[in-house]
């Protein structure tokens, strides 16, 4: 057996193996890799893939990550919020579109009050059968217990990049420690977790990426996502080049095969990177795609980088193209929940 052989056909991965892998740029053996991971993907989640409806309900935030376009500094940015009536108005479209998880993002907005939230968790569980997914960014511990109390599922929070030095470079308000600690503390108190990382930012090395695979291991996460660096206008990173394509798609491969039963999104970015990027991610081992459901008024302006995907697209106009796209890459829309199988 040849080397690539040997090591994807292990069960457990080195950093060194990983690395390796991170480093192919040969066609053929990229297809194995792909090959392999798709595999471990049908062996646990068969020809199904989850769908995750993202409402996007507030682009103001008061953190300053340097790669986002949505970052406080930003002047440029024409900030909204929507109403508690609008996000439960997309709530709804969300379920009528027989999808059975809806993603509440935004950016840090302190605007909403705990309660707040609460009250959104609230009237969605008491209307909808469905898994909520929060993506708020770090909020106070208790503010994760009231929302776990009121029936949200799951929380996404993305470390971003394990190289800690790294980290606060493109962070500066925040703390590596932090980020893990929430994870922590959220996974705890029963949330699914997911974490993941910016596959492609300035600096970043093989071993980075490898660590930020293996860090999403350790912290047994339900859900990991590795979107590709996508340069965004007005922020210091707005010159940086688009991560490249097979980078990502290794990494999405390799993450498949170290995290084995792990929900993996084909994001948006890579779909914005790349005109096929959810059906050659799904090809690489992914499992999940997240179509947006933020009214389209808004959608333009949540641009955490340029040139988002479908931001003049309804969500009328965007699932019909998605069960296509599904389709031609031999996969089709789950009506289940979703949830980790790890629980
Ligand atoms: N405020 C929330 C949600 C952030 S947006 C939070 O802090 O968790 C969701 C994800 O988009 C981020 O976690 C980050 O990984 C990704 N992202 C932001 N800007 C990006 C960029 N320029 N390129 C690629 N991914 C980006």
């Amino acid at each position: 057996m040849n080397v690539l052989d040997k090591i994807l056909n292990k069960e457990n991965f080195t950093k060194d193996d990983i690395i390796s892998l991170l480093k192919l740029t040969d066609i053929n053996k990229i297809e194995k890799l792909y090959h392999k991971a798709e595999k471990v993907r049908e062996k646990y989640f068969g020809d199904e893939v989850h769908l995750r409806g993202i409402i996007e309900f507030s682009n103001y935030c008061r953190q300053d990550c340097t790669y986002c376009g949505l970052r406080k500094a930003n002047e440029t940015v024409e900030r909204f919020r929507m109403s508690k009536e609008e996000i439960l108005n997309a709530a709804r479209y969300i379920y009528d579109s027989d999808i059975k998880t809806i993603v509440l993002q935004s950016g840090e907005d302190p605007f909403y009050s705990a309660e707040d939230i609460t009250e959104i968790i609230n009237e969605i569980k008491a209307k909808y059968d469905v898994a909520i997914t929060l993506s708020l960014g770090e909020r106070a511990f208790h503010e994760y217990d009231m929302w776990r109390d009121a029936g949200a599922d799951r929380y996404l929070l993305k470390h971003e990049t394990a190289n800690v030095d790294l980290y606060h470079q493109i962070h500066p308000y925040q703390k590596f420690e932090n980020k893990i600690a929430h994870l922590k503390y959220l996974k705890s108190i029963g949330f699914q977790i997911g974490s993941g990382n910016i596959t492609g930012l300035p600096n970043q090395t093989f071993e980075d990426i490898a660590d930020d695979i293996l860090l999403c291991n350790e912290l047994d996460v339900d859900m990991a996502s590795f979107s590709p660096f996508l340069s965004a206008d007005n922020t210091p990173l707005s010159e940086v080049e688009n991560c490249d394509m097979i980078l990502l798609l290794n990494t999405m491969a390799i993450a498949r095969l170290v995290l084995k039963n792990a929900h993996i999104p084909a994001t948006t970015a890579l779909a914005t990177l790349d005109e096929e990027g959810r059906e050659k991610g799904i090809l690489a081992g992914a499992n999940v795609v997240m179509p947006s459901f933020t009214p389209t008024p808004y959608r333009g302006n949540y641009l955490i980088y340029k040139d988002k995907k479908c931001i003049s697209e309804n969500p009328q106009q965007c699932l019909p193209c998605l069960d296509l796209r599904l389709m031609s890459v031999g996969v089709h829309a789950s009506k289940s929940h979703g949830h980790s199988l790890k629980i």
